[in-house]
């Protein structure tokens, strides 16, 4: 490939296998997920997001979406039990996006999309490192959070307010004292099953935990995340949308529910 990968006609997701060749591998994700093919497993446990002195320390476009980083040189925000036989460190949350309401999240449910996913990626601690982890077949655990259209989410605004100053590719800012917990919904009900990062290089590491139940966001909160840009500040302006990739086959794989 020519150009670097992104979500464009000509760099998109359907070029990807060319540098990435794992893109049509085994347990790619996202994925549909299909309800009546799910299976309900009585041995999940519920999960325990310890978020409790989450460190977040700087938010930066890095010209595929934006990060909000953490601090994770010590154990203070974690996901522990759920479909988990260890425990992961918080690195950092990101978004996935549409050009407009009908379209955005990765995952989808009985084929229907969301307007947006919130992924919070963590890595295994056993493995030391997020590098490390991520080589590994269970080094990172991702929690999925649908974004649907309905009431503002207030948690959100603190997020949104600050994307004015990383519009455009390669700018960060300082962004101390977030709390993601206040992206989640009530219930902690969720799917799980074994995938993949959905951004090259799409390394199939990824225990997926999605929750059932959406957050929901106002249009006029979703409509800031579209005034982003993939482009740099001395390049064309190119807007950050629809930067999801589309499902991908399950293949072997079961979808298991931690509810009936
Ligand atoms: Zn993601």
């Amino acid at each position: 490939m020519s150009h670097h990968w992104g979500y464009s006609k000509h760099n998109g997701p359907e070029h990807w296998h060319v540098d990435f060749p794992i893109a049509n591998g085994e347990r790619q994700s996202p994925v549909d997920i299909n309800t009546s093919a799910v299976k309900y497993d009585s041995t999940l446990k519920p999960l325990r997001l310890c978020y409790d002195r989450p460190t977040s320390r700087r938010i930066i476009n890095n010209g595929h979406s934006f990060n909000v980083e953490f601090d994770d040189s010590q154990n203070k925000a974690e996901l522990k039990d759920g479909p988990l036989d260890s425990t992961y460190r918080l690195v950092q949350f990101h978004f996935h996006w549409g050009s407009s309401d009908g379209q955005g999240s990765e995952h989808t449910v009985n084929k229907v999309k969301y307007a947006a996913e919130l992924h919070l990626v963590h890595w295994n601690t056993k493995y030391g490192d997020f590098g490390k982890a991520a080589q590994q077949p269970d080094g990172l655990a991702v929690l999925g959070v649908f974004l649907k259209i309905g009431s503002a989410k207030p948690g959100l605004q603190k997020v949104l307010d600050i994307l004015d100053s990383i519009k455009t590719k390669g700018k960060s800012i300082e962004f101390p004292n977030f709390d993601p917990g206040v992206l989640l919904p009530e219930s902690l009900d969720y799917w799980t099953y074994p995938g993949s990062l959905t951004t090259p290089p799409l390394l199939e590491s990824v225990i997926w935990i999605v929750l059932k139940e959406p957050i929901t966001v106002s249009s006029e909160q979703m409509s800031k995340f579209r005034k982003l840009n993939f482009s740099a500040e001395d390049e064309p302006e190119e807007l950050m949308v629809d930067n999801w990739r589309p499902t991908q086959p399950l293949r072997s794989r079961q979808i298991r529910a931690s509810f009936k």
